[in-house]
């Protein structure tokens, strides 16, 4: 499943990371993101893709935005050392 383009480099890094079995399909999170991280599904009603999850810059505007949060259809996934910067308050 999903849209396979020829010559594109999957990136291993992940971002954001949507319960198929939540999603509504509703596309907030395709038309909120500022990156334009998402694709949306061709298949009506299911999840969109995350298809440029290197240009996520983890504002949380996918996730504030989704009318399904509180049952955490999306959230982010922030990679080990963004999370370690965060923790020694951004130093150097
Ligand atoms: S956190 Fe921000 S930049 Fe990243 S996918 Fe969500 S809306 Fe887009
Ligand atoms: S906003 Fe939430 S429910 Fe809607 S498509 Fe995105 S993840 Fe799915």
């Amino acid at each position: 499943m999903g849209i396979q383009q020829p010559g594109r480099i999957y990136s291993p890094f992940k971002a954001v990371e949507i319960n198929a079995a939540i999603c509504s399909g509703c596309n907030h999170c395709v038309e909120i993101c500022p990156m334009d991280v998402f694709v949306a599904n061709p298949s009506k009603g299911e999840p969109p893709l995350v298809f440029y999850p290197e240009e996520c810059w983890f504002c949380g505007c996918c996730v504030e935005q989704c009318p399904l949060k509180k049952k955490k259809a999306i959230r982010l996934v922030i990679p080990l050392p963004m999370r370690v910067s965060v923790l020694k308050g951004n130093e150097g």
